[in-house]
């Protein structure tokens, strides 16, 4: 099974490194900014890295970045390290949204402000919030399932159970899925939610869900690519790839190659340099106490956190070219690496 077993990205590589420190220089004048990543080991951070750091570099900021490898305890004791480094912008892609909360105003004591980056803080005095809009992830992603199958069983594999974006995808696909429930139309036989978003956990729902449901499902609204990857191998071992379909989301090459196979129906594109580079706006006007440009507000239990919220793309075969090949995201070679 070609683009699953080379190209997993749960695997480690020289890129993804648990914990790494990015320091350009020590000029005294110059905005420290430090990063905190939950993980470098999924693709998609990677590109968020470096594009934040290219757009910061530009703008004359020097970015401290951090990896707390899926733990929570390890991302708070990091932001606090980089709080002591004489940071004046703590940019954090919260493991979990809750448990991260009191760095905020640990922060704010430290006259550091905060920039929720793609997942939000949750109750907490956060600064600003940079995403795109995560409701509507779910809405493409169910939107273009139910099209495909309009009809029929359906099993809805979600995301890590700590991180908001998860349930605001769910969200998003209830509100698409939930009529046609009521109608009769479809069926949902089950709904799991896999830790850490990890390929391997959703391997294992997936394999379960078929078992109990005797393999008749008929598709699975799957809320990112890394899960989609080990849906996608337990509808392998059982001859259905290709036959059930599957959502995902992030674009990444493993699964854009899986689409144009034919083994995915969709992803749902991100333009993660547009959401780095605004990222990287942010923090600076936050360091500098300028207007941050907000398109919108999301509200965390505490207040309304002034967002810019970006517009996320339903990508499949059919728009591959036109979205993430000529954004050069992925080249066509290495997408069509497996088609004759
Ligand atoms: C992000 C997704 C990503 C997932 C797993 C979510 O918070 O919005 O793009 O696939 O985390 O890393």
């Amino acid at each position: 099974f070609s683009g699953c077993a080379t190209t997993n990205p749960n695997q480690s590589n020289s890129n993804n490194q648990t914990s790494q420190t990015t320091k350009t220089s020590d000029n005294s004048g110059k905005i420290k900014i430090g990063f905190s990543f939950d993980t470098l080991n999924l693709e998609r951070w990677q590109h968020d890295r470096d594009y934040f750091v290219q757009r910061a570099k530009e703008l004359g900021a020097d970015v401290l970045v951090q990896s707390a490898n899926s733990d929570s305890q390890t991302q708070y004791s990091q932001c606090q390290n980089l709080i002591a480094q004489g940071i004046k912008v703590l940019v954090i892609i919260p493991h979990d949204g809750s448990a991260i909360a009191p760095i905020v105003e640990e922060a704010h004591k430290a006259g550091v402000k905060v920039l929720a980056y793609d997942r939000l803080i949750m109750n907490a005095d956060v600064d600003a919030y940079v995403s795109f809009d995560n409701e509507k992830v779910g809405e493409l992603q169910a939107e273009y399932i139910t099209k495909l199958v309009p009809k029929g069983n359906y099993f809805l594999l979600e995301g890590s159970p700590t991180d908001n974006n998860a349930k605001l995808f769910e969200q998003g696909q209830k509100k698409v899925l939930q009529p046609l429930v009521d109608k009769g139309d479809i069926k949902i036989v089950g709904e799991q939610w896999a830790q850490d978003w990890l390929t391997q956990n959703a391997y294992n729902i997936m394999q379960n869900a078929l078992t109990a449901n005797n393999n008749k499902i008929d598709a699975v609204v799957d809320a990112n690519d890394s899960t989609a990857l080990g849906a996608i191998r337990a509808l392998q071992e059982q001859n259905l790839a290709g036959k059930v379909a599957i959502s995902g989301q992030d674009a990444d090459l493993a699964n854009c190659q899986l689409i144009v196979e034919g083994k995915q129906s969709m992803t749902v594109y991100k333009p993660v340099k547009e959401e780095a580079t605004k990222g990287a706006d942010v923090a600076i006007a936050l360091a500098k106490g300028e207007d941050i440009n907000a398109n919108g507000k999301v509200n965390n239990g505490k207040i309304d956190v002034p967002s810019v919220l970006l517009t996320p793309v339903a990508v499949d075969k059919n728009n591959m070219v036109d979205t993430i090949i000529k954004d050069g995201f992925h080249s066509l070679d290495e997408v069509y690496k497996n088609v004759p």
